[in-house]
């Protein structure tokens, strides 16, 4: 298949902030866009040249998009099966339906997983709280979980009972004691070339990305580990675009993989600005067939997400974020905030980037006490 000609559309499934950033970037790369979301505010239908408003999970709105496009991705998983095979029987989708199927459902990636040798947490289906084998667990729904949402620890047979988890099937797993979560964002091109970018160190809160510095605080040795983990895997799946491969390292050097998500992720907004090609364009040029870009970095990075939780007070006091050389604020455009939603993020890149690490609660706790009144 040949390259997607500058001034062709490429049309995206899903229209949030990661729909909004491919957008850009293939922008900047000659291409028109496309974006289909239910909400006409949507980040990503805000600056796309065609905004096709419907669901994501529907195949009539996905059939739209299509038509309006020449060649399409995804910012996101979660989508039906069913929307994802309309779309891809008007156009080509790059990742394909198949690689999503495996992903999509937590048991079957870890069946994936296992199938191909990969080190995972132990792990099993449940149905019931009957099905877990020992406490303290951790049940996840086996889809449409994300950011925490859809899963739970469980200490005791009485939190098994007491849950509405298990309302829709699940699986459980062992829960891991690492030292560090790490992740590698890389990506595949259509022709199976790979590029990864430096291995990125995240931590979690509440189930939620809180902040990534890059690279990663590790041994050359597990960095290594890392990549070859993240690599074989894009292969196995046939993967053709930026995917993250979130991992556990333990305390003896062991790498587990946590979860594959074939997509770009929020541990590898660093690399907008912190590398020489984002994710974001990196995306768009894999699944146009393009050849890669270059994953090296310009400096240190580090990441911070802002949650809709620093609005309660109303606008995040910004003035926060005043003199710190090398950062970056970047706004999603969501109209409303709420707990726990993803608003926006700032990354600092240079020689600043290892004190903000160190510094980011202070930082997070100035921009939450509002709009510095005169
Ligand atoms: P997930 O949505 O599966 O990536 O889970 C979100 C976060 O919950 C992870 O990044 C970890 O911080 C934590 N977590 C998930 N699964 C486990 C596990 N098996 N053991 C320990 N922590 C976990």
């Amino acid at each position: 298949m040949t390259p997607l000609a500058p001034g062709k559309t490429l049309g995206i499934l899903g229209g949030g902030q990661l729909g909004r950033l491919i957008a850009e970037a293939a922008k900047s790369l000659g291409y028109r866009t496309a974006a289909l979301d239910a909400a006409k505010d949507s980040p990503a239908l805000q600056v796309v040249d065609v905004p096709v408003v419907g669901g994501v999970d529907d195949p009539e709105a996905a059939k739209r998009l299509a038509a309006a496009s020449d060649l399409l991705t995804l910012e996101w998983e979660l989508i039906s099966p069913a929307a994802l095979n309309a779309a891809a029987s008007l156009k080509p989708l790059f990742p394909a339906p198949a690689v999503l199927a495996i992903i999509a459902d937590r048991l079957t990636q870890k069946n994936f997983l296992k199938k191909n040798g990969f080190p995972q947490t132990e792990y099993g289906e449940a149905a019931s709280a009957n099905d877990l084998p020992y406490y303290p667990v951790i049940v996840k729904r086996r889809r449409h979980g994300y950011d925490g949402k859809g899963q739970a620890r469980m200490n005791s047979a009485a939190d098994a009972h007491n849950t509405d988890i298990f309302a829709a099937s699940c699986v459980w797993e062992k829960l891991v004691s690492f030292n560090k979560e790490i992740s590698v964002i890389l990506a595949r091109g259509r022709g199976g070339e790979i590029a990864v970018y430096p291995v990125a160190e995240n931590l979690h809160r509440n189930g939620i990305l809180h902040a990534t510095r890059a690279p990663a605080e590790i041994s050359p040795d597990v960095a290594a580990r890392a990549e070859k983990i993240a690599r074989s895997a894009a292969e196995a799946l046939g993967h053709v675009g930026v995917m993250a491969v979130e991992m556990f390292l333990l305390p003896d050097g062991e790498l587990l993989v946590n979860e594959i998500a074939p997509r770009v992720h929020n541990s590898g907004h660093y690399t907008l600005g912190g590398c020489a090609t984002s994710q974001f364009e990196q995306h768009a040029r894999a699944v146009c067939g393009l050849p890669l870009g270059s994953t090296a970095m310009k400096g240190p990075a580090v990441m911070v997400n802002l949650l809709g939780d620093l609005w309660t007070n109303g606008t995040p006091d910004w003035s926060a974020l005043d003199g710190v050389q090398g950062l970056t604020l970047l706004q999603y455009g969501k109209a409303s905030a709420r707990p726990g939603r993803k608003m926006a993020h700032y990354t600092v890149v240079g020689a600043a980037a290892a004190d903000e690490w160190r510094r980011a609660d202070e930082r997070l706790a100035a921009l939450g006490r509002g709009p510095k009144r005169s």
